[in-house]
């Protein structure tokens, strides 16, 4: 196996110096930054180094209580809920243009604190995050119930009214992309916030949290608690004044929160959980073209994708040279620090992710799946892992099996369609799958065969604002982005009037 030619280059150089300042580190409630009750603080990471970036108010349960009476002053005096769906609808406008014009901060801040590129930032990320709230600006004045007909004499319609205080906990992969799918349809569609950020990455939420009031956001609309899983996260999923949640995270943390939600008022929950995707590569397909798709759709955001196609099954009659394509393309990764351009893949988020990652290679080589290129750690510093690619897997391998959210590619091997099918599907996920073939005929076995949310033919990870997405299975509950996300933040009311004096009678 060839070791990953970059293997000094994270190790050997000092790190670009982020263009751009920490201001926000503080909780938002009701519109202030403030310290936690506890005065508590925590650091976040730079995962090029580990070294501290910055230290954050910790928040806990009191903040959490805090920060729900805000939001529910908010929502049941306050003016948001009240004020014209226009007027809302401009604030989301104002907002998206002032993050439009920080973009380039903001990339820098996200880059900084997550380890992805910074090109990936600028150019996708930032222009993504602008264009899902100039969507939901434009769904905040089109958002009407209907008039329906009854049996008897009545004038029935219903009213979709926002749901309340929404509580929102979101994972460290995309902060600002997980922030714009939940915050983007709460406020659209009227309700009040209480959000929870990944504790490995909580400044761009805090920068972008202060542009929207300098939008004129009303104080306690959208408030911010920064913390943990077991203190914030679970004080938000078990509060009593929270009336939705909605959660994106691992499975397991996910059965913890509707658990909680049970358990307290039975708020409605709506869930994004993992995935084990399926990339399936027929035999009639472009092969180069293939493997680059096949490359980009595990290796994008250094593995760490809800949808990564983290299983690459691949015809028995072009096997062999996609294999060597893919190993040629996987060893041809460019590794490096995250703000230097033309640079593909920074660090993983974390050391309790990079060792997970490690743990998970050697799973793979243990149970004898062949392992091509990669393997290792990266340089000697920071959580940087080589592009890796395991071929000769098999279905019920752990790395076939379990979400390893890393640079880890496994291939494997199939000669039947009804089987690849039965194979692909044949996991407790369902959150997306990718098809390649110049077949419209297998396109379409496949895209209605496929047990996931998304099914992406002939591309993979496109997201547009319109798109919904959300998983099958054990990926979670309900959908998030387009018109779809909507009825995760309404309830439907039916007003029932009895017609006294009908125009035919
Ligand atoms: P995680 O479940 O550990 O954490 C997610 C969030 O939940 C974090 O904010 C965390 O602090 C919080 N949390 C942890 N324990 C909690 C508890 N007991 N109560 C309440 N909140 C708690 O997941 P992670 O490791 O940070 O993120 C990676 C996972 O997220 C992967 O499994 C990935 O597939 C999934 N993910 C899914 C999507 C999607 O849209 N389906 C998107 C991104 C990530």
């Amino acid at each position: 196996r060839g070791a990953h030619r970059l293997s000094t280059a994270a190790a050997a150089e000092e790190p670009i110096t982020p263009p751009v300042q920490i201001n926000y580190t503080k909780l938002l409630i009701n519109g202030q930054f403030v310290n936690s009750a506890s005065g508590k603080t925590f650091p976040t990471l730079d995962p090029r180094t580990g070294d501290v970036i910055a230290h954050v108010a910790e928040g806990d349960v009191e903040d959490v209580n805090r920060a729900v009476s805000a939001a529910r002053k908010a929502f049941d005096e306050g003016p948001w809920p009240k004020m014209t769906a226009y007027e809302r609808s401009r604030i989301l406008l104002r907002f998206a243009d002032l993050v439009e014009k920080h973009s380039d901060e903001l990339a820098a801040l996200e880059t900084w604190d997550n380890g992805k590129t910074y090109e990936q930032a600028a150019k996708g990320e930032l222009p993504l995050f602008v264009r899902l709230f100039h969507y939901y600006a434009g769904w905040a004045d089109k958002i009407h119930g209907l008039t329906v007909p009854a049996d008897g004499p009545y004038h029935v319609q219903t009213l979709h009214e926002p749901i309340g205080v929404a509580g929102q906990i979101v994972p460290w992969n995309f902060p600002l992309i997980m922030f714009a799918w939940k915050v983007g349809p709460a406020l659209a569609c009227g309700n009040t916030i209480v959000l929870k950020t990944a504790e490995q990455t909580p400044l761009t939420a805090l920068y972008v949290a202060k542009l929207f009031h300098e939008a004129g956001l009303p104080p306690g609309v959208l408030n911010i608690v920064s913390g943990f899983g077991p203190t914030v996260g679970a004080a938000i999923a078990s509060h009593m004044d929270v009336d939705k949640l909605a959660f994106t995270g691992s499975t397991a943390t996910g059965k913890v929160v509707l658990q909680l939600a049970a358990k307290s008022n039975l708020k409605s929950v709506t869930l994004e959980l993992g995935g084990k995707s399926p990339f399936i590569v027929c035999e009639d397909a472009d092969v180069d073209k293939a493997v680059e798709l096949a490359h980009s759709a595990l290796f994008f955001n250094q593995g760490q994708c809800c949808c990564a196609g983290s299983r690459t099954f691949v015809h028995e009659h072009i096997y062999d040279e996609f294999l060597e394509k893919s190993k040629a393309r996987a060893m041809r990764r460019i590794v490096g620090d995250p703000f230097k351009s033309g640079v593909e893949q920074g660090p993983q988020i974390d050391a309790v992710q990079f060792e997970k990652i490690l743990r998970y290679i050697r799973s793979g080589i243990e149970s004898k799946a062949t392992l091509e290129c990669g393997g290792g750690r990266l340089g000697s510093k920071g959580f940087y892992i080589q592009p890796t690619v395991f071929s000769n897997v098999q279905d019920d391998m752990l790395i076939a099996q379990d979400e390893i959210f890393g640079p880890v590619q496994s291939i494997l091997k199939f000669n039947d369609l009804r089987d690849v099918i039965k194979r692909a599907n044949a996991t407790q996920y369902g959150l997306a799958a990718g098809v390649f073939t110049n077949n419209v005929d297998t396109a379409n076995t496949l895209s209605r065969a496929l047990r996931a949310g998304t099914v992406w033919v002939n591309c993979f990870d496109v997201f547009d604002a319109a798109i919904p997405f959300g998983g099958y299975k054990m990926s979670g509950i309900g959908r998030e982005k387009g018109i779809y996300s909507l009825s995760n933040y309404l309830q439907v009311k039916a007003v029932v009037t009895p017609l006294k004096n009908p125009a035919w009678l």
